[in-house]
């Protein structure tokens, strides 16, 4: 009895965590649409509560761009597009513009995940559909860490 329970609990902190590592896809791309290309991944940081994301830019995130980059999170979401995920020779990859780390070390062949509208490498669990994310808010820019004043990370979690 007690053993069936914690399975299920950890049954649904697993899925959570795979709803919070499916919607930083999302809001990676949408950090890019809105404060620009120069947004890539720093670090990161997803468990079964939130999704972290840091990055570099070079002014402070406003109220506004919060709110869009949500509204462009959430228009994914409520899209509920298919995932799909292919394994290919990096070359090829390449040719489909995926987002790639730089300094990153790929193998010859990579699994690029498309979600919704964004396409990267990937070799982790995601949704089955964007809509399984359910909804995405970014904490309010008060809660973020103070660094994000100058530079960091963007924060929010799946519901
Ligand atoms: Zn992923």
């Amino acid at each position: 009895m007690g053993d069936s329970v914690t399975a299920k609990v950890n049954q649904e902190a697993r899925a959570r965590t795979v709803r919070n590592h499916s919607a930083t896809h999302l809001m990676h791309k949408a950090l890019r649409e809105v404060l620009g290309d120069h947004v890539q991944q720093k670090g990161s940081e997803v468990t079964a509560d939130r999704t972290r994301f840091d990055f570099a830019h070079n002014a402070p995130v406003t109220d506004a761009q919060i709110t869009e980059i949500e509204r462009r999170v959430n228009a994914e979401i409520l899209a509920n597009a298919p995932t799909t995920a292919r394994v290919m020779p990096i070359e090829a990859a390449k040719a489909t513009g995926a987002m790639m780390l730089f300094g990153e070390k790929y193998g010859e062949e990579v699994r690029v995940l498309s979600i919704g509208t964004s396409t990267e490498l990937c070799g982790g669990t995601h949704v089955k559909a964007t809509g399984d994310i359910g909804l995405f808010k970014s904490w309010p820019r008060a809660a973020w860490p103070l660094a994000c004043a100058a530079s960091k990370p963007s924060q929010g979690r799946a519901l």
